[in-house]
């Protein structure tokens, strides 16, 4: 069993991006993009879309079973 490719959730990949620098588009209203009112963005673990407040959250390492 490969439980852990049940884990990868749709904020995988863009946590990645926004980590990088990356504008990425929201998933939800396709017109803002993610920000953060974090100082570092390598250490925030939440972004919202400046346009429809849509949340992604950044789960680091938590292993929630
Ligand atoms: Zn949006």
């Amino acid at each position: 069993m490969k439980e852990q490719n049940k884990k990868l959730t749709i904020a995988e990949p863009i946590a990645e991006r926004l980590r990088n620098g990356e504008k990425v588009i929201c998933a939800k209203c396709k017109k803002g993009y993610y920000v953060t009112d974090a100082k570092y963005i390598s250490t925030s673990h939440g972004f919202y879309c400046n346009r429809c407040n849509s949340m992604v959250n950044i789960d680091p390492v938590i292993d929630i079973e």
